[in-house]
């Protein structure tokens, strides 16, 4: 599945991994490279590995002794290390439809052809009353942010989930604080650390204003 497929076939469906898809490479680079090789690359820069654990996506793992089924939040643990055996492919990707309501966010040193300085992906599921925050690029793993998805399952929960938030600026800084608080990252080369945090921390803010106002 090349990322060019990806987009073309899921169309309006789950945007936030549309949106990932759009921001790799260039368009040679997303005709050529797939998800697949994304997750067989399990690098923490990928950009659809934070949707995928945002989505709590299922990885579809096939080998001649046949066919098993990783969580993603199982699949990954650290810079090109992941769960999958000598001698597995991945076949495919599960997920439900989580709505409308996500975003992917990605912050580089330019606009285009850019490994990740960080990335972020937010999916409020608002059937299923379940919001998920992925950080990417700020840690060894895809990091969730778990103390600000239930910062924002509170207001989700306060404002109605089938209404668009509206957030109080105060609620928003702690949502962004929290975020940045779950990140682990370090000094390298594409940034440094303090930078990384408050990147994020913007970042959240605008998924929350973002997935909040798409009902
Ligand atoms: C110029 C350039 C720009 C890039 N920009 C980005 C970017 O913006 N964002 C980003 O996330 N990545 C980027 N990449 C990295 C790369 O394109 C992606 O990781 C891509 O998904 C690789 O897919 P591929 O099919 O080409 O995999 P390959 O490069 O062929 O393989 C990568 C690894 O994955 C394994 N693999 C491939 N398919 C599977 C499978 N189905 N099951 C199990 N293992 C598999 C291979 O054995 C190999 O170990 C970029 C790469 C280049 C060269």
């Amino acid at each position: 599945m090349t990322y060019t497929r990806l987009v073309e076939s899921l169309g309006e469906a789950s945007p936030a991994l549309v949106q990932a898809a759009r921001t790799i490479g260039s368009p040679q680079i997303r005709n050529a490279g797939t998800m697949g090789g994304n997750l067989g690359t399990c690098s923490p820069a990928g950009d659809t590995l934070p949707v995928l654990a945002a989505l709590d996506a299922t990885v579809v793992l096939r080998s001649a002794a046949g066919e098993r089924r990783v969580p993603f939040s199982a699949f990954m643990f650290g810079p090109r290390k992941s769960e999958r055996k000598p001698g597995e492919v991945v076949q495919a990707i599960e997920w439900d439809d989580a709505g409308h309501s996500q975003v992917f966010l990605k912050a580089g040193t330019r606009n285009a052809m850019v490994i990740a300085v960080a990335n972020l992906a937010m999916v409020v599921d608002r059937d299923r009353r379940r919001v998920r925050v992925a950080l990417g690029s700020v840690g060894p793993t895809i990091i969730r942010a778990t103390a600000a998805e239930d910062l924002a399952t509170g207001l989700f929960e306060e404002s109605g989930w089938d209404r668009p938030l509206r957030v109080e600026e105060a609620a928003s800084a702690r949502f962004g604080e929290l975020t940045a608080a779950a990140a682990r990252p370090i000094d390298d080369q594409r940034g440094t650390a303090r930078y990384r945090r408050h990147i994020v921390a913007v970042m959240a803010r605008r998924a929350l204003a973002r997935t909040g106002a798409a009902a």
